[in-house]
């Protein structure tokens, strides 16, 4: 890249290296990358991001995950890198989240769902590797009928250049010229760019961004300088300002394996609490309230 007199570097906001993992139910060990009960405008759009680091599972009959629970008022994003990953919800989809394949649920109004070991893989064993990111939804959207997108490996693009290969999951990823390379397929309320990338070994690059923007770099494996000069090592999130237009990034000798966020800043309240994310705390005591009476989801026979 040839930076222009206006090409300003995003400076590093926080760096947070993940606390240790913990068990999602019994079948998910994960990293907290980052969390909105700090810095929540700064995240914004994005909440959360969970990384279940490659963990070997014996075979099993007994089932392995989190059982029913609800979710209102947001995204869930699930990345499955290895092995199975198998779902139920509310509004009556189930299917099975393979390698390579991620799962952009929108539980906006109001879900219920289960999250799994898909049975095949848990009666066989094998390798999970995972990852879950929640996406905020603007205010006008929390209350729009559950959506679900189930997309396929084959569904998102790659692009291969210089030693880094992107997965392009949502928006689009341009070139150091910003120049659109290519179109990720996931429909989205609000601009968000979800790009999943390896990076060979000592491999340099320059990302072009939007001044504004929030950007997150999730560091799942690996190491990292980012502006030539910050070392990190997997797994840590790190959050940037938004003023600025590019980040430089190099891996270590290990290469890197980096989710990278970059999407709008709502600028809107958060209030949020165990599976809900609202934008005040009356919606809040709603949605448990609502959980607790049995209202919580739409009637599947009012559907359209
Ligand atoms: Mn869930």
């Amino acid at each position: 890249m040839k930076p222009s007199s206006a090409t300003v570097a995003k400076s590093i906001r926080r760096v947070h290296r993940a606390p240790a993992p913990h068990w999602v139910g019994n079948g998910f060990h994960v990293n907290s990358l980052f969390f909105y009960d700090q810095d929540a405008q700064a995240l914004s759009p994005f909440l959360l991001l969970d990384y279940a680091a490659p963990r070997t599972f014996a075979p099993s009959s007994q089932p392995r995950g989190v059982g029913v629970h609800p979710h209102r008022g947001f995204e869930t994003v699930t990345v499955a890198y290895q092995g199975e990953i198998e779902h139920r919800d509310s509004e009556g989809n189930r299917g099975v989240i393979g390698t390579g394949d991620v799962q952009w649920m929108t539980a906006a109004s109001g879900i219920v769902h289960e999250e799994w070991l898909s049975s095949a893989f848990n009666a066989r064993g094998g390798t999970l590797e995972m990852a879950q990111l929640w996406v905020n939804l603007p205010a006008q959207a929390k209350r729009a009928p559950p959506r679900y997108q189930a997309l396929t490996q084959a569904q998102i693009p790659v692009v291969r250049n210089d030693g880094v290969t992107v997965r392009v999951i949502a928006g689009a990823y341009p070139d150091a010229a910003g120049e659109t390379l290519a179109h990720g397929p996931a429909q989205t309320f609000s601009p968000v760019d979800v790009w999943d990338m390896r990076i060979e070994p000592e491999r340099r690059l320059d990302l072009a961004l939007r001044d504004g923007y929030t950007t997150i770099l999730a560091l799942l494996k690996g190491s990292l300088r980012v502006h030539g000069e910050t070392h990190v090592n997997a797994p840590t999130a790190i959050l940037f300002e938004r003023e600025g237009s590019v980040v430089t990034i190099e891996a270590g000798a290990e290469g890197a394996s980096v989710l990278v966020l970059h999407g709008e800043p709502l600028n809107e309240p958060v209030a949020g609490h165990g599976p809900f994310v609202m934008n005040t705390r009356e919606e809040l005591v709603e949605a448990f309230t609502d959980y607790q009476r049995g209202t919580f989801v739409r009637s599947r026979a009012t559907q359209g």
